[in-house]
């Protein structure tokens, strides 16, 4: 049996030796497995090709992708999976040590009971701000209800995906992407475990909300028509009610009460009618939109500098 362990990195310098050993230390406990890894360099400024050259230098079974710039961590996490080769399961986990490796046989244990995907969640945070914690609940409540899909809020990207997940992974080709919110689209058979994370080894978190909300935007546009749609339904709901109230100013004015309202209130209506039919088209456009925005997807995903320790034969058979 093989798994294979891949690590998103951006400016990790400093956590990848310890994450190596703790790794290390971990997988010796469960010889029956052939380990290999496939670290990502998300073009980090720092050290970090450098630690993972000396890595890959040292241990044939490391292998590292050079990203040409950063691409981001979900597009690294991508990139990782889609140079898996022979696997008979994936682990995804973070550089900098929130994803402790001892957890490892665990997931490995559920997995050989047949889970497809197992997944973690984080129990608490230590020293994690209120308002992202509550920003992530909210998230995901948001997620679940407008995608249909059943996404838990303080999951994590620590998982273990069975050969099966990533072979249906490769064939994902969008851009804007939730690598979570991709596999859990996805389907197949999922079992969680739970652990408490730590703080992180060393740096600093490279998410900052503003870059978290772009990510929830892209993500909840990318997996759901809904804030499209909306617009057509606000225009519906504009059209009716003043398409309503309009037809009683008519009455009033043509045949019951004519003083009851001025002529500026009628064109005032008659007016928000007009923009509800606006929206509506609008939201008419945007379905059409909607279905080329999930055709329209041709650029490569990320540009690899270098690679080391991949055999020609895991090349060539690139997606
Ligand atoms: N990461 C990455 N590219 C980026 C940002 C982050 O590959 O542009 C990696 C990072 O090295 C780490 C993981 O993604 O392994 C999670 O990043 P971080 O700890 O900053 O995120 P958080 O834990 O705050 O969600
Ligand atoms: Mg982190």
């Amino acid at each position: 049996m093989r798994i294979t362990i891949v690590i998103p990195v951006y400016c990790e310098a400093k956590s990848l030796p310890f994450l190596y050993q703790r790794i290390e230390k971990v997988i010796s406990g469960l010889p029956a497995i052939q380990w290999d890894y496939i670290f990502v360099n998300d073009g980090s400024p720092d050290d970090s090709l450098e630690t993972l050259k000396q890595l890959a230098a040292k241990d044939p079974r490391v292998k590292v992708i050079d990203f040409s710039r950063n691409f981001g961590k979900e597009i690294a996490l991508s990139a990782g999976v889609h140079a898996v080769r022979d696997a008979d399961a994936v682990i995804c986990m973070d550089a900098d040590l929130q994803h402790p490796p001892e957890l490892i046989p665990e997931l490995v244990e559920a997995w050989r009971q047949g889970a497809e995907i197992v997944a973690t969640i984080r129990v608490s945070v230590a020293k994690q701000p209120i308002l992202r914690r509550l920003g992530s609940y909210f998230y995901y409540w948001l997620m679940s209800w407008m995608s249909g899909l059943d996404m838990l809020s303080q999951t994590t990207d620590y998982r273990l995906y069975d050969k099966k997940v990533v072979d249906v992974f490769r064939q994902v080709t969008e851009r804007e992407r939730l690598f979570r919110g991709v596999i859990d689209w996805m389907g197949f058979e999922k079992v969680y475990v739970s652990f408490r994370a730590d703080c992180r080894q060393a740096g600093k978190t490279s998410f900052n909300y503003v870059q978290l909300v772009h990510l929830a935007i892209s993500s909840l546009t990318s997996f759901s028509l809904f804030p499209l749609r909306m617009t057509g339904y606000l225009g519906a709901f504009i059209t009716v009610a003043s398409g309503l109230l309009l037809s009683r100013m008519l009455f009033a004015r043509l045949i019951s009460n004519p003083s009851l309202f001025t002529p500026l209130a009628i064109v005032v209506v008659i007016n928000t009618l007009l923009i509800g039919i606006v929206l509506m088209a609008i939201g008419l456009v945007a379905l059409y939109i909607g279905t080329i925005h999930t055709e329209v997807v041709n650029r490569p995903l990320y540009i690899v500098r270098e690679r080391f320790n991949f055999k020609a034969s895991d090349l060539d058979r690139r997606k």
